[in-house]
């Protein structure tokens, strides 16, 4: 069988490059369903865009690879979009945009998309082997028992990272580009909770505070979750994309550095009170009584000297931790690193060296912030593959 462009995988890229590459495109992919990280994401309503979308939000060995993408389809590209289909989203915080309703809606357009643009789809495919004559490349697919060769003048590599392998994550995208020369960068799970070998948060599991986590030099300003194997939350889970191995976290309770002054004013007025219950006033009582013992806290706020009260704000605007690891990619929502940026146009994302390779999405090595980057990212891409092969 004969297309102009086969695209492996069915996710948030694959989809929305198939609505763009014109006739004859088949998309296929091994699970039951397309566009499953979709479905659970963004706690079921997709944050889809982030309004303040920018290269900066993005993590990559070439941090210049992806203004081309972004600029050409951007976030208000997709916010059009998402109104043309009748979808209706708020933001929730920090440019972050959600679905009113929910996730399955964006797999609707998508496939609606695609329908429109006269895309096949087709669905428990596995890929097996794949060649290239030097104009089409075959390859093998097994589609309900019956194996076939599909030959394709365009091959777009949509398959995404490794994170959640339970939902159909492999390292296809990895194997093809080393098949045909690409490089792939160090991968490793990122936007993931971070794990503490003697369980030292199990107390204090499920309490959550307002922090800012800084990681590698980067400092994110959002919530922080303490749990049973050490530490998840918004803040955290951003830091895990700069955070390695080794490296300690700061975390800083007080991010707007108001507390020493609070508590000094707090100490005329209710000096009779304890330290610790009223430190719990502005921090998690819980997460007080957790760290009391370090923070040394006894007797009222009036006992509590100006010297004092400064040591322990300042303890808790420096709080360092040495994290021994990650929960990995059984949680991590995305997979840093990929194939390697420098021999991939970012104009079409095809390959300098194989006319007709590309690849788009979560596959590439440009990974975004929490915050529905990662999705803008793989609609910028896609439309940017998609639109380079339709008027080739
Ligand atoms: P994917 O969406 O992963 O699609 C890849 C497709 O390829 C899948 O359908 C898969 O079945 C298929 N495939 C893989 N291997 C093979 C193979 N060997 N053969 C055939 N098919 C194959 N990002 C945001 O921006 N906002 C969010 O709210 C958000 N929430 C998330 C929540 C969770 C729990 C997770 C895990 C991720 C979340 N992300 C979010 C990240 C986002 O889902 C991904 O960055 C995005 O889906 C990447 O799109 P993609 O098309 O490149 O890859």
């Amino acid at each position: 069988m004969d297309v102009t462009t086969l695209i492996l995988g069915a996710g948030a890229a694959g989809m929305m490059c198939a609505a763009h590459a014109g006739p004859g495109t088949l998309v296929v992919d091994h699970g039951k369903a397309p566009g499953e990280k979709i479905r659970i994401s963004g706690g079921g309503r997709c944050n889809f865009t982030n309004m303040h979308t920018g290269p900066a939000n993005f993590l990559g060995q070439n941090p210049h690879f992806a203004k081309s993408a972004l600029s050409r389809y951007t976030q208000w590209d997709f916010i059009d979009l998402v109104a043309r289909h009748g979808i209706t989203w708020h933001e929730k915080t920090l440019g972050q945009l959600f679905c009113d309703g929910k996730s399955p809606q964006i797999i609707q357009m998508l496939r609606d998309e695609m329908t429109a643009a006269g895309a096949d789809l087709w669905l428990r495919t596995t890929v097996g082997e794949i060649t290239h004559d030097g104009s089409r490349f075959a390859v093998t697919l097994d589609r309900e028992g019956a194996r076939r060769i599909v030959r394709a003048r365009n091959l777009v590599v949509a398959t995404g990272g490794k994170s959640i392998p339970a939902m159909g994550a492999t390292g296809l995208a990895y194997d093809i580009a080393r098949q045909f020369g690409h490089a792939v960068t160090d991968t490793r799970p990122a936007l993931v909770p971070l794990t503490f070998s003697d369980q030292r948060f199990a107390p204090i599991s499920g309490v959550a505070a307002p922090a800012r986590v800084t990681a590698g030099g980067t400092a994110f300003d959002e919530a922080v979750l303490f749990t049973h194997r050490g530490l998840s939350g918004p803040a955290i889970l951003q830091a895990s994309s700069y955070w390695r191995e080794g490296d300690t976290l700061s975390l800083d309770l007080d991010p707007g550095d108001s507390l020493l002054t609070t508590l000094r004013a707090q100490r005329q007025t209710e000096g009779r009170r304890a330290i610790s219950t009223e430190l719990g006033r502005h921090l998690p009582a819980r997460l007080v009584d957790h760290l009391a013992p370090a923070l040394g806290l006894s007797g009222n706020l009036a006992d509590q000297s100006d010297a004092r009260l400064a040591e322990i704000t300042q303890a808790l605007r420096q709080w360092h931790l040495k994290p021994t690891g990650s929960e990995g990619y059984r949680t991590a929502e995305v997979t840093l690193g990929g194939v390697a940026t420098d021999r991939i146009s970012s104009g079409t994302m095809q390959s300098r060296d194989v006319p007709g390779l590309h690849f788009i999405g979560e596959a590439l090595d440009v990974t975004g912030w929490l915050g529905g980057y990662n999705f803008q990212w793989a609609w910028s891409s896609a439309v940017a593959c998609g639109n380079a092969i339709a008027t080739s």
